[in-house]
């Protein structure tokens, strides 16, 4: 019995497909930092050029004592408003070439992203509240 082929699986092999124009290791790392950053950048566009959100940034505060537990209560995102629909829409777009880079380094290194995020996600559950980077 097989196992069904999932979305990631089906877009690894979509992308293993299609990534022809930037095959070398070299071209697929340095493709990934660069959707990275344009990310960052559209990001950043939203608060400056459109305003849908802002960035009101402070030193983070916790009481002397504040549990680990509750450390979540009083931490603070920074972040105010929502995206518009155009912001999400260029955000998304930024995200889905960054994941196909991602990817496209998954292939050439032989890494199954599937594996990858199950994994992460076990570690993750196993963790909990324990698992800061
Ligand atoms: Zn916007």
């Amino acid at each position: 019995m097989t196992k069904p082929v999932t979305t990631c699986q089906c877009f690894q092999e979509n992308v293993q497909e299609n990534l022809v124009r930037h095959f070398s290791i070299l071209d697929i790392a340095s493709k990934f930092q660069e959707t990275n950053a344009r990310v960052n950048r559209a990001l950043f566009r939203a608060v400056t050029d459109c305003g849908c959100i802002s960035i009101d940034a402070s030193k983070q505060i916790l009481p002397d004592d504040c549990s680990f537990e509750d450390v979540r209560n009083y931490l603070k995102s920074h972040l105010q408003g929502q995206l518009c629909e155009n912001c999400k829409e260029v955000l998304e777009a930024e995200v889905g070439q960054n994941l196909f880079y991602l990817t496209g380094l998954c292939n050439s290194l032989g890494l199954n992203l599937e594996e990858i995020i199950h994994k992460e996600a076990q570690r993750v559950n196993t963790l909990g509240m324990f698992h800061l980077r």
